[in-house]
């Protein structure tokens, strides 16, 4: 369990399962005292700035989706109609400030990705959007992500699914993007330490599985683990150079398509696989 930004680290288990990082949040615990509620509001409305800040924020992010949008209206992908409005809303509520460094968080909202340390980046919204739309996630479904970063499309998807596990590789991304999203209270996202080439058998089958990661293939035990019906994305192609947004989908007998629809540019798959 992982207690906040600054508190205790997680003890990273390191054999052949991957570790799991997140437990129960403890946020509801604090007990509720009327006169100290009053006094923390008054306190509130008199800090210089305090209050305006989400509203601030939320105009950002209605602007985001915006650009989404027209952005997606400029360049047409194959098998993407126009981006599903629940994709949109899960996008305008998750506060993307939180999950950039601080010094990039005037770039936020901007639709482009952002380094978030250890050479990896936070991916451009409207990739998140495409990405996130093209799964067609059912409230009721449980999802894979592949590559944690910083949590930001995990805590999308927690809004649309309903769990979600995700694989980090660099320990340290993975256990503050735990911590994050523990603070910020997405309990249905379970982030776990390792090589997400792997998948996850543990928790298999998935209805949907997003790759964030450029891949050399589509990996196979990823095939395996996708639910009949299913539908995976992935960036497919070499390191450093274009890849090809891929969508996979497994029929009902359990038969593969395989779609390339545009070109990406991610950061490389890592591991030993
Ligand atoms: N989805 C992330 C961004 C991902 S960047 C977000 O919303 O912020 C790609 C991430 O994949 C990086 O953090 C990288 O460390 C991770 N990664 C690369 N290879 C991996 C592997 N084999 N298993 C798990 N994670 C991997």
């Amino acid at each position: 369990m992982l207690s906040g930004e600054s508190g205790s680290r997680a003890r990273l288990k390191r054999d052949t399962r991957p570790a799991r990082l997140q437990g129960p949040a403890h946020r509801l615990s604090a007990a509720v005292n009327p006169v100290g509620m009053i006094i923390c509001l008054a306190v509130l409305l008199l800090l210089p700035g305090a209050g305006r800040a989400e509203p601030g924020y939320a105009q950002d992010r209605r602007d985001m989706v915006e650009s989404i949008a027209r952005m997606h209206g400029r360049h047409p992908v194959p098998a993407a109609g126009s981006i599903d409005k629940q994709v949109l809303q899960a996008l305008r509520r998750v506060p993307r400030h939180e999950f950039v460094p601080e010094e990039h968080t005037d770039k936020a909202y901007a639709n482009r990705p952002l380094p978030i340390g250890h050479g990896q980046t936070i991916s451009q919204p409207y990739i998140v959007a495409l990405m996130t739309d093209l799964l067609q996630i059912e409230p009721t479904d449980t999802v894979f992500e592949l590559g944690t970063g910083s949590g930001y499309q995990a805590a999308v998807l927690s809004h649309l699914a309903a769990e979600v596990h995700t694989l980090e590789i660099i320990p340290e991304l993975a256990e503050s993007a735990a911590r994050r999203l523990d603070r910020l209270g997405y309990d249905n996202v379970h982030v776990s330490q390792g090589d997400g080439y792997h998948g996850l058998e543990q928790e298999a089958p998935f209805e949907a599985i997003i790759v964030t990661a450029a891949a050399g293939h589509i990996p196979p035990p990823l095939v395996r683990q996708l639910k009949e019906g299913g539908r995976m994305v992935i960036p497919v192609g070499q390191p450093f150079l274009t890849q090809q947004l891929t969508l996979v989908t497994k029929d009902s007998q359990g038969s593969l398509r395989i779609r390339h629809l545009l070109p990406v540019s991610f950061v490389p798959l890592t591991g030993g696989h």
